[in-house]
């Protein structure tokens, strides 16, 4: 019988970066255009409890870039806008 305690299982919830375990939170993307900045919080996301890094939902993802893409077409320099949950 395998007895394979540390199996390479890729889990969303293993951050990247680290190693470390991920919980759900909220993160803020910030996207630089170079002539707009477009920043949208409360974005969903997987944070890291050890480096505190975040990794966006990938279920928010398209819902992200859609906010995205609508807050560019209003050629704002600035634009926040907060996700709704
Ligand atoms: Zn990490």
């Amino acid at each position: 019988m395998g007895k394979q305690s540390q199996t390479s299982k890729q889990s969303k919830d293993i951050c990247a970066l680290c190693g470390g375990l991920c919980e759900h939170g909220t993160t803020t993307s910030t996207t630089d255009f170079g002539d707009a900045l477009i920043v949208v919080r409360s974005v969903p996301a997987l944070v890291c409890q050890q480096c505190g890094e975040a990794w966006v939902e990938t279920a928010a993802l398209a819902a992200l870039e859609d906010i995205v893409t609508n807050a560019r077409a209003r050629k704002v320099p600035v634009e926040i806008v907060t996700m709704a949950a």
